[in-house]
């Protein structure tokens, strides 16, 4: 097994030249661990990015089976950790083993399901307008387009999920499988998990000869390190899944580059649920046992966390209100990941507890003892006060959830429209009461990326047709995803070639479809060749 340094990895390097260091905390009783790890220099953030920079040169030579390969032999060498990933992550994050045995499955697999994506090899979207010489007034000239990979990608590791948005996790994936080199931000957080990743991630590189400078690790717990890694001229585009304060800055500092650059930034969502009346006669037990399971689960520290639920007032409203503020109330609260996450939880709770039309039902407080903790905790507003002040929309990144009381569907349908972007939206309503479900999705649909039927938000499968995205500020680029398979197009770039000779064309765009992938020709998908 890899002994754990506290170093960098530049471009298969150990590197530890910086002279401040910070060490993992274990969540459970805060103690400190004893290895020191190393925050990142001027200098070796230049060095991972530039060796990003020649590995790129050749990388986008690769012919995907390639590539492919590689996710294959990451996904093999990650499960080679074994049991010391699984004890290290747990140790530096308290997510306990049952929930990181499965993400590493997530993990794994979603490396996996990119290689299979490039191996099918569609991917590149190639489209073939083939030329018009008649054409009057003008002929029209051949034109063939595909998606190339961007180039060397920064991505910024998330706190709340150590392996499937982290080192190794699927802003990594996605820009590995496009073609591009990769130099990662660690999570202060997780140090020594981010660690063992490299390590499995740099034995790939040797066995399948790639470049060293495919892969490099930036240990930091500072904002300089993300912010000389942002502005580095080197890098073509940014991956990033945290807070909305530390994603606006990056996407910030990246826009005011001489050069500037896509960020793809997954942010803050309170995730709105709507409660309709017939749902909760009919099944108001279930509804709220479920909606507390989803709050509570990973302690509510999930970006599709249910943290906003709407209700219309009628005579069951109390009664399920109070169904609720009770499982809530009745479940044991769970290990925050670290002292930001419990210290920011407090204020951003205190914060709403502060505006005088909230009223706390449950919870609210810190939880005293050894571990970060936080008391379930349920608020309560009405429509009229969330709709006034858009502070109530603030993200409470734990197991919390604003109750929003609506007088009426027209309240309802107000507050609605007066909602930020999120990453999804729920409905739980009855086949009765559908015409009402129909107008309040299609008002969601504006707001969200993905609507949810009679579900939880929680839970985000990695398939082609997932939407883990929404308009701002859920995220910076609402027409892409960070989770599912089409997000590799976020480490794409199209180009086209006009009236190019065969022999200079991509496989993907030659006449004869070598690589006998769908191609849109004329209007049409076909695999056919082009005659
Ligand atoms: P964070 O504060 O957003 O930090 C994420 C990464 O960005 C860290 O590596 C951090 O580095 C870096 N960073 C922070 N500010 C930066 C800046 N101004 N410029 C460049 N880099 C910067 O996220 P977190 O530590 O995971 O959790 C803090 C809060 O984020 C939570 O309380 C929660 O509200 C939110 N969060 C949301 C999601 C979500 O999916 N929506 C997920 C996780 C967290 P340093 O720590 O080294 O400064």
């Amino acid at each position: 097994m890899p002994t754990l340094t506290g170093s960098n990895y530049i471009a298969g390097e150990a590197s530890s030249l910086g002279t401040s260091t910070f060490t993992s905390v274990n969540p459970r009783t805060r103690q400190l661990g004893d290895l020191p790890f190393h925050n990142a220099t001027p200098d070796e953030i230049h060095r991972a990015v530039t060796a990003a920079v020649a590995a790129f040169e050749q990388t986008r030579h690769y012919p995907t089976a390639r590539l492919a390969d590689f996710l294959d032999r990451a996904a093999y060498e990650i499960n080679a950790l074994g049991d010391e990933l699984l004890q290290t992550a747990d140790m530096e994050t308290g997510l306990g083993l049952p929930r990181l045995t499965g993400e590493r499955g997530r993990t794994t697999g979603q490396l996996q399901a990119f290689a299979a994506l490039l191996r099918e090899g569609t991917y590149v979207e190639a489209i073939i307008d083939t030329a018009q010489p008649d054409r009057q007034p003008a002929p029209r000239p051949d034109i063939r387009r595909m998606l190339i990979p961007i180039g060397p990608v920064g991505v910024f590791s998330a706190s709340n999920f150590p392996f499937a948005f982290a080192v190794a996790g699927g802003d990594t994936a996605s820009a590995w499988a496009a073609g591009c080199p990769v130099v990662v931000k660690g999570h202060p957080g997780h140090p020594a998990t981010s660690e063992l990743f490299a390590h499995a991630i740099n034995r790939a590189i040797l066995a399948l000869g790639f470049p060293s400078g495919w892969f490099s690790l930036l240990q930091g717990n500072t904002i300089e390190v993300g912010q000389l890694l942002t502005v580095h001229p080197g890098l073509e585009a940014i991956g990033f899944t945290g807070s909305l304060r530390a994603g606006r800055a990056i996407y910030d500092s990246a826009a005011r580059r001489e050069r500037p650059i896509p960020v793809y930034a997954e942010m803050g969502s309170v995730n709105p649920v709507v409660i309709l009346p017939q749902a909760i006669a009919t099944r108001a037990e279930a509804l709220a046992e479920g909606l507390a399971a989803s709050a509570t689960l990973g302690s509510g520290q999930f970006c599709t966390n249910p943290g906003l639920v709407f209700l219309i007032e009628n005579d069951q409203t109390e009664s399920f209100i109070n169904l609720y503020r009770d499982k809530m109330a009745a479940r044991a609260p769970g290990v925050l990941l670290n002292e930001q996450i419990e210290r920011g939880l407090e204020h951003a709770v205190a914060d709403t507890q502060s505006r005088p039309a909230v009223h706390t039902l449950t919870g609210g407080l810190v939880v005293e003892g050894d571990a970060f903790c936080y008391a379930n905790t349920v608020l309560r507003t009405t429509a009229a006060d969330f709709i006034a002040d858009q502070s109530l929309q603030t993200e409470h990144f734990g197991p919390v959830t604003l109750i929003v009381v609506c007088q009426s569907r027209a309240e309802l349908e107000s507050a609605i429209r007066a909602l930020h972007g999120n990453l999804t939206a729920t409905i739980h309503a009855e086949v009765a009461e559908i015409d009402l479900a129909e107008a309040i999705f299609s008002l969601l649909r504006e707001k969200v990326g993905r609507l949810l039927w009679n579900g939880f938000p929680t839970g985000v499968e990695v398939v082609h047709a997932q939407q883990h995205g929404g308009p701002y500020p859920a995220t910076t680029a609402p027409a892409t995803t960070s989770v599912g398979l089409t997000s590799i197009r976020r480490f794409q770039r199209p180009v086209a070639y006009q009236n190019m000779p065969d022999v200079l064309l991509p496989d993907a765009l030659k006449n004869a479809n070598p690589l006998g992938i769908w191609r849109i020709i004329d209007n049409q998908f076909t695999r056919q060749p082009l005659a």
